[in-house]
């Protein structure tokens, strides 16, 4: 019997079983890998504008302390459930061991349409949550972040949260901070850049010319917008993008700062062209040379994978494939490069990393200093899963879970079982 439920978690749970058979782990020492450490459910209840009371459930997973504290992100959407939000721990755990990050995953959310709330019913959503998550977090415990439906300016108001009922000022306890409020220069701009940069290094091994190849972006906030940016200034064709409120669709390229800026003033993609929209549905299997999935899980299914028609999928969003799009990918390795999501969209935590260093140091770096550090790990983590994928003769997702869920499984060993 399991808390736990829902077609993410059984994902995250199929996937470990993959790579636990892969790594031939015994079966007696799965459930200790696998299962979360804690999990915490609250109700936070908020003044409404007009008056009434609305009472809101949120979560925080946190699956495993034996490398250092946990790190994960906080999302705010209707869809949020213990289940995802556990799903989501567990990928944060493989993710942060693969790059080499000193933590445990985590992750939590509220189960709420942030674009129903006003700004003031917003900040005492974000307030109230992180005031219930003060007996479980921690600058050495549990270190939050941004995720979907969350931003710098919700983080602020959990460090501030946290920080007066501290009764000083503890930056670290949240990462993807504003810079005027502790946060990194390029934290922001993180994952979308780590996506856009391991693209360029895919299209160069694949010997695809930037200034020639196309790419089309699902999700068009923190991660997709940035990962569109930085490949529009490579050069890349950025031909097709879309949000929860539609796409857009543009043979000879869209122009892709200017719909950044349209969707900073407008909150979405909406307004900005009728002419150029399309079905959001079939802008994945458009022909193109690079796919960015970078909106929520679960969007390439079985059918949606064997009518891909792209050479690369950067995996923008966490868990956007699921267990049977894989098995199609991986017999389509050769035609479709995949970069798993735990190595695409590392870069967002990397540079969380970063933050929470230079937080307790006090001591701040240049933004080229950030993104060259990032880069670095990203190559790193990038060679060492294409080396293990070829020794194995496995799928990239495979040889990147593999590593995460080794290194984990070996600070576990060394460390033994308490008592
Ligand atoms: P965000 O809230 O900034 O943006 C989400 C985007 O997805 C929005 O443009 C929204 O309109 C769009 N979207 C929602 N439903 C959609 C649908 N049905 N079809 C198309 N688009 C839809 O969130 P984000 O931070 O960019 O996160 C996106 C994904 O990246 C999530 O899976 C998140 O877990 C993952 N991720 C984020 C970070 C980070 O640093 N923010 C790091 C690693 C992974």
């Amino acid at each position: 019997m399991t808390v736990y439920s829902g077609p993410v978690f059984e994902m995250a749970v199929n996937q470990f079983g993959v790579i636990a058979d892969h790594l031939s782990i015994p079966v007696d020492e799965r459930a200790r890998l696998l299962m979360p450490k804690r999990a915490i459910t609250i109700s936070c209840p908020i003044h409404r504008d007009d008056g009434t009371t609305a009472v809101f459930e949120g979560y925080r997973v946190q699956h495993h302390l034996t490398l250092g504290p946990t790190k994960g992100g906080t999302r705010f959407a209707a869809s949020v459930d213990l289940g995802e939000v556990a799903a989501l721990a567990i990928w944060m755990s493989w993710k942060c061991a693969l790059v080499g990050l000193p933590y445990g995953g985590a992750k939590g959310g509220i189960g709420v349409d942030p674009s129903t709330l006003s700004k003031h019913e917003l900040e005492a959503l974000s307030r109230r949550y992180m005031q219930e998550m003060i007996p479980f977090v921690g600058p050495h415990t549990d270190v939050m972040a941004p995720d979907m439906g969350t931003n710098e300016q919700v983080m602020a108001w959990f460090m501030d949260t946290y920080s007066m009922y501290q009764g000083r000022t503890v930056t670290e306890i949240v990462t993807g901070k504003p810079v005027t409020a502790g946060g990194t220069l390029g934290r922001r701009e993180a994952t979308g850049r780590g996506v856009a940069y391991l693209t360029r290094r895919v299209l160069n091994d694949l010997q695809i010319g930037l200034s020639g190849a196309t790419a089309v972006v699902q999700g068009f906030g923190n991660v997709g917008s940035i990962a569109a940016l930085e490949l529009h200034n490579m050069g890349v064709k950025v031909i097709a993008v879309s949000d929860h409120t539609g796409a857009l669709h543009r043979a000879a390229g869209l122009d892709i700062p200017a719909l950044v800026e349209h969707a900073a003033l407008r909150g979405s993609i909406a307004g900005y062209s009728n002419e150029l929209a399309t079905d959001p549905r079939e802008i994945l299997m458009l022909p193109c040379d690079v796919v960015v999935p970078a909106a929520m899980e679960r969007v390439i299914d079985a059918d949606v994978a064997s009518k891909l028609r792209c050479r690369v999928v950067a995996e923008g969003a966490n868990g956007p494939t699921t267990p049977e799009a894989d098995l199609i990918l991986e017999q389509r390795q050769d035609e479709i490069f995949l970069i798993p999501d735990i190595l695409c969209n590392s870069g967002g935590v990397v540079v969380s990393y970063f933050e929470w260093v230079q937080d307790l140091q006090q001591l701040f770096w240049e933004e080229e200093e950030v993104m060259r550090r990032e880069y670095q790990i990203l190559d790193r983590a990038f060679d060492r899963m294409v080396a293990r994928a070829r020794r194995d003769k496995v799928f990239n997702r495979t040889a990147a879970m593999a590593m995460g869920v080794e290194r984990v499984r070996g600070a576990k060993d060394t460390r033994g079982l308490f008592p």
